[in-house]
């Protein structure tokens, strides 16, 4: 636990939240300032702020929750699909400083957009280019 970590201190039942699911590892509870009907975070319940510091079993836990929760908050609201998406580091917008997955319901014509949409402008990127990234990605796998 992290003293001057919001989630921390809904986990800790320090400050309130309206939770829908919850396991010895995961918490799971509705955004409050939600991006659509059903908006819900899903955290580990240990202080993790990236998703590399996620061991693999608490990576499991934390996917399982995820599959679980996307088409309960989906069926809930009479969504018709769904964005997942993590923001990991502040750099891709990530505010609080402890893992969460967004659980965004969407409905048909709803305005928004794919999750193509939060990146920047597209690289224009060779054949080299994407095989030198490739070698790259795969390689940092590896380490
Ligand atoms: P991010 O930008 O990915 O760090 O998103 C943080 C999310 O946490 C935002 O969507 C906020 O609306 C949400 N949030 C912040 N404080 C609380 C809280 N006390 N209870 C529920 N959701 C919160
Ligand atoms: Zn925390």
């Amino acid at each position: 636990m992290s003293d001057d970590c919001i989630f921390c201190s809904i986990v800790a039942g320090e400050i309130p939240a309206r939770t829908v699911y919850e396991t010895d590892a995961v918490l799971a509870f509705l955004d409050a300032n939600p991006l659509s009907p059903g908006h819900t975070l899903v955290i580990p319940k240990a202080h993790e702020r990236r998703v590399a510091d996620l061991d693999a079993a608490l990576a499991s836990d934390l996917f399982d929750a995820v599959a679980t929760l996307t088409p309960a908050a989906q069926d809930a609201v009479d969504a018709d699909a769904a964005n997942v998406g993590i923001n990991d580091g502040e750099a891709a917008g990530q505010e609080v400083p402890h893992v969460h997955v967004h659980v965004v319901p969407r409905f048909e014509g709803d305005g928004g957009a794919p999750i193509h949409a939060v990146a920047g402008q597209r690289p224009d990127l060779s054949d080299t280019e994407l095989d030198s990234i490739a070698d790259d990605v795969a390689a940092a796998v590896g380490e």
